[in-house]
């Protein structure tokens, strides 16, 4: 197969329009057989659900080549699973787990040459989402929906290496306890993009947000989990309902302790604490892990140890374990490395 003539290094985190996407339409209570389609484009009604009380919810994952020239996905059924529980939490009819996978296979296979070759530093990005897509007026779950999967090649996340991160702490809240904080809903980007434009006007990269109930908790950014290393070496992660289950900080969790034989611990951690830590990250898909050197909280710096040129050692330790199973260079754990024959 013939790769596409892209610069792939220097592809930034943009949507590129690739051949092939995957379309399903429910309807009458039930998923149709689903398939791939050229069309890029959606035609909706003007009342569609989506477009009058954001029925929509998505995932992110990508695709990679491996250094010995295989295609793979990465742990695609966590994915699968988690668009199942955002949809219930939606009133949206959830997408079978094992169509999703197959579904996620099919559109990297039909769009293998804008898979980016090993070593480039760039990735195929996916996109599974769903929305309600009949008219709706009265306020109620929409009664048809499309769940489409669609790709785009994404640039080396970290150009010219990872430079640590400085945050805020934002005075605006990201999830409300018992509200739509642990799922993939739209909605939660949507009231995020004011905060978020806020504060890189004051210089910061991105916001930590708080517990919204008593603000002494740590909860998240936008769009990324926290991971912290602890000065005697141990990594913690905090624990809360409104936080989004982050695959990325799941799968480091474990690497931590299987791979780096390190303690590793999901908690409450009060922001009070975080000034003791020794290392700091954001996990997501889209980067694995970015490196944070310093929080600002109102006027008041706390500065890692780790400082501001680079990652910390056990930061990059996990940074380097976590994407050497992705990239094929390590053993994976049974059933994370799914691969595209
Ligand atoms: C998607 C997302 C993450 C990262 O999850 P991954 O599965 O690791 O990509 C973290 N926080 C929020 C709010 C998210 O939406």
């Amino acid at each position: 197969m013939e790769k596409k003539d892209l610069d792939w290094a220097s592809l930034g985190f943009g949507y590129v329009q690739t051949e092939q996407r995957y379309v399903s339409n429910f309807k009458d209570g039930k998923w149709d057989e689903g398939g791939l389609t050229t069309d890029a484009n959606i035609v909706l009604n003007e009342c569609a659900g989506v477009l009058q009380y954001a029925q929509t919810c998505f995932e992110g994952l990508k695709a990679y080549t491996t250094e010995d020239g295989r295609i793979v996905t990465f742990r695609p059924d966590l994915n699968a699973d988690r668009m199942y529980t955002t949809a219930q939490r939606l009133e949206m009819p959830p997408f079978p787990k094992d169509k999703f996978v197959e579904a996620v296979k099919a559109v990297v296979k039909a769009n293998a040459a804008y898979v980016p070759p090993y070593g480039s530093g760039a990735t195929l990005y996916l996109r599974p989402y769903m929305f309600g897509s009949n008219p709706v007026i009265g306020v109620k779950p929409a009664t048809e929906y499309q769940f489409r999967i669609f790709c785009t090649p994404v640039g080396p996340y970290f150009k010219g290496g990872a430079k640590p991160l400085t945050l805020c702490v934002s005075d605006f809240d990201r999830a409300a306890p018992h509200g739509t904080g642990n799922i993939k809903a739209g909605l939660n980007y949507a009231m995020s993009l004011h905060p978020i434009v806020e504060a890189h006007k004051a210089g910061y990269a991105e916001n930590m947000y708080l517990d919204a109930a008593t603000r002494t908790k740590v909860e998240e950014t936008g769009g990324a989990n926290f991971l912290f290393v602890t000065k005697d070496g141990k990594v913690v992660t905090p624990k809360s309902n409104s936080i989004l289950p982050s695959i990325t900080r799941r799968s480091l969790m474990i690497v931590a302790k299987e791979y780096l034989g390190l303690e590793a611990e999901e908690r409450e951690i009060y922001f009070d604490e975080v000034k003791d830590f020794a290392e700091c990250g954001l996990c997501g898909t889209a980067a694995v892990i970015s490196p944070v050197g310093k929080i600002v909280d109102h006027g008041k710096e706390i500065s890692f140890p780790s400082g501001m040129d680079e990652m910390g050692p056990i930061t990059k330790k996990l940074y380097d374990t976590l994407t050497g199973i992705q990239m094929g260079r390590l053993d994976p754990p049974e059933g994370w490395i799914v691969e595209i024959d």
